[in-house]
Protein backbone atom coordinates (compact mmCIF):
# COMPACT_ATOMS: atom_id res chain seq x y z
CA UNK A 1 0.00 0.00 0.00
CA UNK A 2 1.51 3.33 -0.75
CA UNK A 3 0.45 4.75 2.96
CA UNK A 4 3.61 2.17 3.76
CA UNK A 5 6.07 3.22 1.38
CA UNK A 6 9.62 2.77 2.44
CA UNK A 7 10.68 6.24 3.98
CA UNK A 8 13.87 6.28 2.08
CA UNK A 9 12.20 5.48 -1.43
CA UNK A 10 12.94 7.69 -3.82
CA UNK A 11 10.39 9.83 -6.09
CA UNK A 12 10.14 8.91 -9.80
CA UNK A 13 12.28 10.90 -11.93
CA UNK A 14 10.45 12.71 -14.45
CA UNK A 15 12.37 13.86 -17.47
CA UNK A 16 10.54 15.14 -21.09
CA UNK A 17 12.42 15.09 -23.82
CA UNK A 18 10.96 16.83 -26.89
CA UNK A 19 11.76 16.22 -30.50
CA UNK A 20 12.07 18.32 -33.26
CA UNK A 21 9.61 18.43 -35.88
CA UNK A 22 9.94 16.25 -39.05
CA UNK A 23 10.09 18.62 -42.57
CA UNK A 24 6.05 17.80 -43.04
CA UNK A 25 5.15 18.78 -39.02
CA UNK A 26 4.63 22.05 -37.56
CA UNK A 27 6.83 23.02 -35.03
CA UNK A 28 6.54 25.62 -32.04
CA UNK A 29 3.99 23.23 -30.03
CA UNK A 30 5.65 23.65 -26.85
CA UNK A 31 7.58 26.02 -24.93
CA UNK A 32 10.17 25.10 -22.34
CA UNK A 33 11.02 27.29 -19.71
CA UNK A 34 14.51 28.85 -18.75
CA UNK A 35 15.31 26.62 -15.92
CA UNK A 36 14.45 23.44 -18.22
CA UNK A 37 12.12 22.42 -15.91
CA UNK A 38 8.93 24.13 -17.14
CA UNK A 39 7.01 23.01 -20.43
CA UNK A 40 4.20 25.11 -21.69
CA UNK A 41 2.03 23.51 -24.55
CA UNK A 42 0.88 26.62 -27.01
CA UNK A 43 -2.44 27.61 -26.87
CA UNK A 44 -2.41 30.02 -30.19
CA UNK A 45 -1.05 26.57 -32.08
CA UNK A 46 -3.91 24.00 -31.32
CA UNK A 47 -7.53 24.30 -30.12
CA UNK A 48 -6.65 22.69 -27.01
CA UNK A 49 -6.20 25.01 -24.07
CA UNK A 50 -2.67 26.09 -23.23
CA UNK A 51 -1.28 24.23 -20.24
CA UNK A 52 1.22 24.48 -18.28
CA UNK A 53 3.66 21.61 -16.47
CA UNK A 54 6.73 20.82 -14.25
CA UNK A 55 9.05 18.26 -14.26
CA UNK A 56 12.38 16.91 -12.96
CA UNK A 57 14.04 18.11 -16.51
CA UNK A 58 13.04 19.09 -19.72
CA UNK A 59 15.31 18.71 -22.62
CA UNK A 60 14.43 20.78 -25.70
CA UNK A 61 14.65 19.32 -28.91
CA UNK A 62 18.78 20.18 -29.63
CA UNK A 63 19.11 18.12 -26.62
CA UNK A 64 21.87 15.13 -27.40
CA UNK A 65 21.45 11.68 -26.39
CA UNK A 66 24.50 12.32 -24.10
CA UNK A 67 22.18 14.86 -21.88
CA UNK A 68 19.28 12.47 -21.62
CA UNK A 69 22.06 10.23 -19.83
CA UNK A 70 22.87 12.66 -17.40
CA UNK A 71 19.37 13.29 -16.37
CA UNK A 72 17.53 10.03 -16.62
CA UNK A 73 20.25 7.14 -16.48
CA UNK A 74 23.28 7.87 -15.18
CA UNK A 75 22.20 8.23 -11.23
CA UNK A 76 20.47 4.18 -11.72
CA UNK A 77 23.20 3.16 -13.33
CA UNK A 78 25.76 3.57 -9.81
CA UNK A 79 22.91 2.28 -8.33
CA UNK A 80 22.62 -1.17 -9.79
CA UNK A 81 26.38 -1.32 -9.58
CA UNK A 82 25.41 -1.63 -6.17
CA UNK A 83 23.25 -3.81 -5.64
CA UNK A 84 19.99 -2.15 -6.45
CA UNK A 85 17.43 -2.42 -8.54
CA UNK A 86 16.98 0.42 -11.36
CA UNK A 87 14.61 0.97 -14.04
CA UNK A 88 13.87 3.69 -17.30
CA UNK A 89 10.97 3.78 -18.71
CA UNK A 90 10.13 5.70 -22.29
CA UNK A 91 6.22 6.65 -22.18
CA UNK A 92 4.62 8.65 -25.40
CA UNK A 93 2.43 8.25 -28.41
CA UNK A 94 4.02 5.90 -31.02
CA UNK A 95 6.53 8.36 -33.44
CA UNK A 96 7.64 10.47 -30.37
CA UNK A 97 11.02 9.41 -29.81
CA UNK A 98 11.00 6.34 -27.49
CA UNK A 99 13.02 3.89 -29.52
CA UNK A 100 15.59 6.60 -30.57
CA UNK A 101 16.24 7.83 -27.26
CA UNK A 102 16.18 4.33 -25.53
CA UNK A 103 17.89 1.92 -28.40
CA UNK A 104 19.16 4.25 -31.22
CA UNK A 105 22.21 1.98 -32.72
CA UNK A 106 23.40 5.47 -34.63
CA UNK A 107 26.82 5.98 -33.71
CA UNK A 108 26.51 9.47 -33.42
CA UNK A 109 23.13 9.24 -31.38
CA UNK A 110 23.80 6.19 -29.61
CA UNK A 111 21.02 5.24 -26.93
CA UNK A 112 20.10 4.62 -23.47
CA UNK A 113 20.73 1.16 -23.29
CA UNK A 114 23.88 1.05 -25.01
CA UNK A 115 25.05 4.22 -23.05
CA UNK A 116 24.35 2.48 -19.15
CA UNK A 117 26.70 -0.95 -20.69
CA UNK A 118 29.09 1.17 -21.64
CA UNK A 119 29.04 3.16 -18.53
CA UNK A 120 29.00 0.07 -17.00
CA UNK A 121 31.67 -2.01 -18.19
CA UNK A 122 33.61 0.65 -17.77
CA UNK A 123 33.01 0.89 -13.78
CA UNK A 124 33.62 -2.49 -13.78
CA UNK A 125 36.94 -2.43 -15.32
CA UNK A 126 38.21 0.29 -12.84
CA UNK A 127 36.35 -1.92 -9.69
CA UNK A 128 39.83 -3.54 -9.18
CA UNK A 129 38.31 -5.19 -5.74
CA UNK A 130 35.44 -7.17 -7.44
CA UNK A 131 34.44 -9.64 -10.02
CA UNK A 132 31.42 -9.12 -12.01
CA UNK A 133 28.80 -11.21 -14.58
CA UNK A 134 26.18 -9.39 -16.35
CA UNK A 135 23.48 -10.41 -18.16
CA UNK A 136 21.16 -9.58 -20.51
CA UNK A 137 17.74 -10.61 -21.52
CA UNK A 138 15.45 -9.15 -23.89
CA UNK A 139 11.62 -9.29 -24.04
CA UNK A 140 8.56 -7.94 -25.06
CA UNK A 141 4.90 -8.11 -23.75
CA UNK A 142 2.03 -8.26 -26.71
CA UNK A 143 -0.98 -8.83 -25.49
CA UNK A 144 -0.25 -9.44 -22.17
CA UNK A 145 2.00 -12.61 -23.08
CA UNK A 146 5.48 -12.47 -22.73
CA UNK A 147 7.81 -13.59 -25.26
CA UNK A 148 11.69 -13.74 -25.46
CA UNK A 149 12.95 -11.52 -28.29
CA UNK A 150 16.53 -13.25 -27.89
CA UNK A 151 15.38 -16.74 -27.76
CA UNK A 152 11.70 -16.71 -29.48
CA UNK A 153 10.90 -20.11 -28.52
CA UNK A 154 10.47 -19.41 -25.50
CA UNK A 155 6.87 -17.45 -25.40
CA UNK A 156 4.65 -17.23 -22.92
CA UNK A 157 7.02 -16.57 -20.38
CA UNK A 158 5.35 -16.25 -16.81
CA UNK A 159 6.44 -13.63 -13.90
CA UNK A 160 7.10 -15.63 -10.51
CA UNK A 161 8.82 -14.31 -7.45
CA UNK A 162 11.06 -15.71 -4.96
CA UNK A 163 12.79 -14.74 -1.68
CA UNK A 164 15.06 -12.61 -4.14
CA UNK A 165 12.20 -10.82 -5.72
CA UNK A 166 10.18 -10.92 -9.24
CA UNK A 167 12.00 -12.97 -12.09
CA UNK A 168 10.41 -14.33 -15.63
CA UNK A 169 10.87 -17.88 -15.71
CA UNK A 170 12.28 -19.29 -18.19
CA UNK A 171 13.73 -16.40 -20.33
CA UNK A 172 17.19 -16.80 -21.88
CA UNK A 173 19.93 -14.94 -19.87
CA UNK A 174 23.19 -13.73 -21.94
CA UNK A 175 26.46 -12.91 -20.41
CA UNK A 176 27.79 -9.77 -22.09
CA UNK A 177 31.13 -8.12 -21.69
CA UNK A 178 31.15 -4.56 -23.81
CA UNK A 179 28.42 -2.18 -25.04
CA UNK A 180 29.30 -4.31 -28.78
CA UNK A 181 27.46 -7.15 -27.17
CA UNK A 182 24.79 -5.18 -25.55
CA UNK A 183 24.07 -3.85 -29.23
CA UNK A 184 24.59 -7.32 -31.24
CA UNK A 185 21.67 -8.87 -28.79
CA UNK A 186 19.36 -5.90 -29.31
CA UNK A 187 19.91 -6.06 -32.59
CA UNK A 188 18.73 -10.12 -32.83
CA UNK A 189 15.89 -8.78 -30.29
CA UNK A 190 14.87 -6.35 -32.86
CA UNK A 191 15.10 -8.83 -35.71
CA UNK A 192 13.12 -11.25 -33.94
CA UNK A 193 10.99 -8.71 -33.04
CA UNK A 194 9.86 -7.32 -36.39
CA UNK A 195 9.64 -10.62 -37.45
CA UNK A 196 6.82 -11.86 -35.09
CA UNK A 197 5.32 -9.04 -36.46
CA UNK A 198 4.72 -9.29 -39.97
CA UNK A 199 3.66 -12.72 -39.32
CA UNK A 200 0.98 -11.57 -37.19
CA UNK A 201 0.48 -8.61 -39.58
CA UNK A 202 0.57 -6.41 -36.67
CA UNK A 203 2.64 -3.40 -35.53
CA UNK A 204 5.56 -3.26 -33.05
CA UNK A 205 4.36 -0.19 -31.51
CA UNK A 206 2.10 -1.91 -30.24
CA UNK A 207 4.11 -4.20 -27.56
CA UNK A 208 6.19 -3.40 -24.67
CA UNK A 209 10.11 -3.72 -25.11
CA UNK A 210 12.00 -5.03 -21.94
CA UNK A 211 15.77 -4.67 -22.04
CA UNK A 212 17.22 -6.28 -18.30
CA UNK A 213 20.93 -6.59 -17.21
CA UNK A 214 21.50 -8.35 -14.08
CA UNK A 215 24.77 -7.27 -12.73
CA UNK A 216 26.48 -9.95 -10.33
CA UNK A 217 28.97 -8.14 -8.09
CA UNK A 218 30.86 -10.35 -6.27
CA UNK A 219 34.23 -9.56 -4.02
CA UNK A 220 37.24 -10.10 -5.85
CA UNK A 221 39.11 -13.62 -6.04
CA UNK A 222 42.48 -11.94 -6.15
CA UNK A 223 43.87 -11.81 -2.54
CA UNK A 224 45.71 -8.67 -3.06
CA UNK A 225 42.32 -6.70 -3.60
CA UNK A 226 39.72 -9.12 -1.99
CA UNK A 227 37.23 -6.85 -0.57
CA UNK A 228 36.86 -8.15 3.13
CA UNK A 229 33.91 -9.29 4.49
CA UNK A 230 31.36 -8.51 1.50
CA UNK A 231 28.71 -10.86 -0.09
CA UNK A 232 27.40 -10.83 -3.57
CA UNK A 233 25.45 -8.58 -4.51
CA UNK A 234 22.94 -8.20 -7.15
CA UNK A 235 21.59 -5.44 -8.99
CA UNK A 236 18.93 -5.29 -11.79
CA UNK A 237 18.46 -2.87 -14.38
CA UNK A 238 15.15 -3.06 -16.77
CA UNK A 239 14.47 -0.01 -19.43
CA UNK A 240 11.20 -0.44 -20.91
CA UNK A 241 9.99 1.09 -24.64
CA UNK A 242 6.49 1.42 -23.91
CA UNK A 243 4.04 0.83 -25.91
CA UNK A 244 3.01 3.56 -27.79
CA UNK A 245 0.61 5.78 -25.38
CA UNK A 246 -2.23 7.10 -28.32
CA UNK A 247 -5.78 5.87 -28.00
CA UNK A 248 -6.58 3.41 -30.52
CA UNK A 249 -9.26 4.59 -32.95
CA UNK A 250 -12.50 2.89 -32.01
CA UNK A 251 -13.92 2.39 -35.86
CA UNK A 252 -10.42 0.41 -36.35
CA UNK A 253 -10.58 -1.68 -33.02
CA UNK A 254 -12.58 -4.92 -34.48
CA UNK A 255 -11.43 -8.62 -33.45
CA UNK A 256 -8.15 -9.60 -33.23
CA UNK A 257 -7.11 -5.54 -33.31
CA UNK A 258 -9.97 -4.90 -30.49
CA UNK A 259 -8.77 -7.92 -28.40
CA UNK A 260 -4.73 -6.00 -28.71
CA UNK A 261 -6.15 -2.89 -27.82
CA UNK A 262 -7.99 -4.01 -24.71
CA UNK A 263 -4.33 -5.97 -23.64
CA UNK A 264 -2.38 -2.74 -24.60
CA UNK A 265 -4.44 -0.65 -22.22
CA UNK A 266 -4.73 -3.65 -19.65
CA UNK A 267 -0.67 -2.92 -19.37
CA UNK A 268 -0.62 0.70 -19.96
CA UNK A 269 -3.63 1.43 -17.77
CA UNK A 270 -2.71 -0.59 -14.93
CA UNK A 271 0.75 1.10 -14.72
CA UNK A 272 -1.23 4.30 -14.86
CA UNK A 273 -3.66 3.47 -12.12
CA UNK A 274 -0.58 1.97 -10.31
CA UNK A 275 1.24 5.77 -10.44
CA UNK A 276 -2.00 7.41 -9.23
CA UNK A 277 -2.73 5.18 -6.66
CA UNK A 278 1.10 5.60 -5.17
CA UNK A 279 1.01 9.18 -6.03
CA UNK A 280 -2.70 9.36 -3.31
CA UNK A 281 -1.98 9.04 -0.22
CA UNK A 282 -5.57 8.03 0.63
CA UNK A 283 -5.24 5.21 -1.50
CA UNK A 284 -4.80 2.01 -0.18
CA UNK A 285 -4.54 -0.46 -2.77
CA UNK A 286 -2.05 -0.34 -5.65
CA UNK A 287 -2.80 -2.84 -8.51
CA UNK A 288 0.36 -4.08 -9.07
CA UNK A 289 -0.76 -7.78 -9.63
CA UNK A 290 -3.70 -6.21 -12.40
CA UNK A 291 -1.03 -6.75 -15.04
CA UNK A 292 2.30 -8.45 -16.67
CA UNK A 293 4.45 -5.41 -16.52
CA UNK A 294 3.31 -3.96 -13.47
CA UNK A 295 4.03 -7.33 -11.89
CA UNK A 296 7.11 -7.22 -13.66
CA UNK A 297 7.95 -3.61 -12.55
CA UNK A 298 6.29 -3.95 -9.20
CA UNK A 299 9.81 -3.34 -6.68
CA UNK A 300 10.81 -0.65 -9.01
CA UNK A 301 7.65 1.30 -8.86
CA UNK A 302 7.17 0.22 -5.18
CA UNK A 303 10.08 -0.10 -3.51
CA UNK A 304 13.04 2.09 -2.63
CA UNK A 305 14.70 1.79 -6.32
CA UNK A 306 15.33 4.56 -8.66
CA UNK A 307 12.79 4.68 -11.83
CA UNK A 308 13.20 7.22 -14.18
CA UNK A 309 10.20 8.02 -16.76
CA UNK A 310 11.23 9.56 -20.05
CA UNK A 311 8.10 11.32 -21.47
CA UNK A 312 8.49 11.48 -25.37
CA UNK A 313 7.14 14.34 -27.00
CA UNK A 314 7.33 15.47 -30.50
CA UNK A 315 7.24 18.99 -31.16
CA UNK A 316 4.40 19.02 -33.32
CA UNK A 317 0.74 21.41 -33.33
CA UNK A 318 -0.57 17.96 -35.31
CA UNK A 319 0.02 15.83 -32.20
CA UNK A 320 -1.04 18.43 -29.10
CA UNK A 321 -3.69 16.45 -28.18
CA UNK A 322 -1.40 13.25 -27.57
CA UNK A 323 1.45 15.58 -26.12
CA UNK A 324 -1.55 17.14 -23.81
CA UNK A 325 -2.16 13.55 -22.45
CA UNK A 326 1.86 12.46 -22.04
CA UNK A 327 2.74 15.32 -20.01
CA UNK A 328 -0.43 14.80 -17.95
CA UNK A 329 0.75 10.98 -17.16
CA UNK A 330 4.06 12.20 -16.14
CA UNK A 331 2.54 15.11 -13.98
CA UNK A 332 0.63 12.15 -12.09
CA UNK A 333 4.21 10.28 -12.02
CA UNK A 334 5.80 13.52 -10.48
CA UNK A 335 3.96 13.05 -7.23
CA UNK A 336 4.80 9.09 -7.19
P1 LIG B 1 8.78 5.82 -31.02
O1 LIG B 1 9.70 4.72 -30.62
O2 LIG B 1 8.30 6.65 -29.87
O3 LIG B 1 7.64 5.33 -31.86
P2 LIG B 1 11.01 6.64 -32.62
O4 LIG B 1 12.07 6.60 -31.58
O5 LIG B 1 10.96 5.49 -33.56
O6 LIG B 1 9.58 6.84 -31.96
O7 LIG B 1 11.16 8.03 -33.40
C1 LIG B 1 10.42 8.33 -34.56
C2 LIG B 1 11.35 8.99 -35.58
O8 LIG B 1 11.83 10.24 -35.08
C3 LIG B 1 12.58 8.17 -35.89
O9 LIG B 1 12.88 8.31 -37.25
C4 LIG B 1 13.66 8.78 -35.04
O10 LIG B 1 14.93 8.61 -35.58
C5 LIG B 1 13.26 10.25 -35.01
N1 LIG B 1 13.63 10.90 -33.73
C6 LIG B 1 13.11 10.64 -32.54
N2 LIG B 1 13.63 11.42 -31.57
C7 LIG B 1 14.54 12.20 -32.19
C8 LIG B 1 15.43 13.25 -31.75
N3 LIG B 1 15.48 13.63 -30.45
N4 LIG B 1 16.20 13.86 -32.67
C9 LIG B 1 16.14 13.47 -33.96
N5 LIG B 1 15.35 12.51 -34.44
C10 LIG B 1 14.54 11.89 -33.59
MG1 LIG C 1 9.40 2.67 -30.96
Amino acid sequence: AASQRDQNAERVKVVVRVRPPKTNEAGGAVRVGPDHRGIVLARENSNIPSSAFEFDKVLTETASQADVYHAAVQPIVEDVLNGYNGTIMAYGQTGAGKTYTLSSRDPDAIGMMPRAAAAIFSAIEHDQGHSYTVMMSYIQLYMELLQDLIKPQNSDLQIRENENGVYVAGVSEHEVSSMDDCLNFLHVGDRNRAVAFTALNAQSSRSHGIVMLTIIKRPSSTPKHRAVGQKVKIGKLFMVDLAGSERLKKSRSTGVRANEAVSINLSLTTLGMCINARADPSATHVPFRDSKLTRLLQESLGGNAKTSLVIAVANAVQHSEETLQSLQFGSRAMRV
